[in-house]
């Protein structure tokens, strides 16, 4: 990638959902698309689309009805997003009824497809923000692609790139097991073979993500105590 020497509007750090609502936001508000940069390492709709959608994918606890109310106002924001019958077909959220809820990986479906139209409206670039700096010109952004480091300058910028996952602290002698580990079951019977010691689990947690870790564990053989603060 060239570096942009003009001064852009907006840039949009991240690809996930809140990135993709960001710049319907901006189109719905007249901004038009070679007013925005848009940067993300893979464009496959953040967490969504990938670790919360490997393996079998993790059961969301939104209702499909909710996730279409998204991608019905994106539609109706940017036209151009609006999927052919075709593509609306091959979307599984589509023949699900609205108080159901759905995998993660299936709610991502219809976002991707909207990805993939809003890539070609903006100036999309495959890549990591490395540094972010202000200066008397503007915003001016450092991007990895490729082991090359661009930069683009910028009015605003819009960071839309996720959030740690809180944590609590636990004594020392407790192992601390990656949920994306547990949440795809291939993944958790290499981990435990290569650590056999390991009989008990605690899962902290009450959703349908707690849920799926608990059966993938007590499945594996393992005694499982699930701790949750509700009923
Ligand atoms: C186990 C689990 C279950 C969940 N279940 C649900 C559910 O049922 N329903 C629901 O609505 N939500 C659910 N969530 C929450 C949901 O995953 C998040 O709310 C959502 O992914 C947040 O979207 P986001 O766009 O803010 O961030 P993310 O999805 O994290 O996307 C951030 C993007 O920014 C990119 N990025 C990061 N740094 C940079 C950088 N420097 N330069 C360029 N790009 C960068 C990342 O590569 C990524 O693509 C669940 C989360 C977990 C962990």
């Amino acid at each position: 990638m060239n570096n942009i020497k003009t001064l852009t509007e907006y840039a949009v750090i991240g690809g996930g959902p809140a990135a993709i609502c960001a710049i319907a936001k901006l189109y719905s508000y007249g901004i038009p698309g070679n007013k925005i940069i848009w940067v993300d390492p893979q464009f496959k709709v953040g967490d969504f689309g990938t670790k919360l959608s490997t393996g079998s994918s993790v059961p969301g606890n939104t209702t499909v009805a909710s996730y279409q109310k998204v991608n019905n106002a994106i539609y109706t924001a940017i036209p151009a997003c609006v999927p052919t019958v075709e593509q609306k077909i091959k979307f599984e959220i589509t023949v699900l009824s609205p108080n159901t809820t759905c995998s993660l990986r299936v709610a991502t479906q219809p976002l991707q497809h909207i990805t993939e139209t809003l890539r070609k409206l903006v100036y999309s670039i495959k890549g990591i923000v490395h540094a972010v700096y202000t200066t008397k010109d503007g915003i001016r952004l450092d991007i990895k692609t490729n082991d090359i480091i661009s930069n683009v300058m910028v009015k605003r910028v819009i960071l839309a790139i996720g959030a740690s996952p809180k944590t609590i602290k636990l004594p020392d002698y407790i192992t601390i097991i990656d949920p994306y580990t547990v949440f795809v079951k291939s993944e958790l019977k290499q981990y435990l073979d290569k650590n056999p010691n390991i009989t008990t689990v605690a899962v902290i947690g009450s959703s349908h993500s707690a849920a799926l870790a608990t059966m993938h564990l007590v499945q594996a053989g393992i005694h499982v105590k699930q701790f949750m603060n509700k009923e």
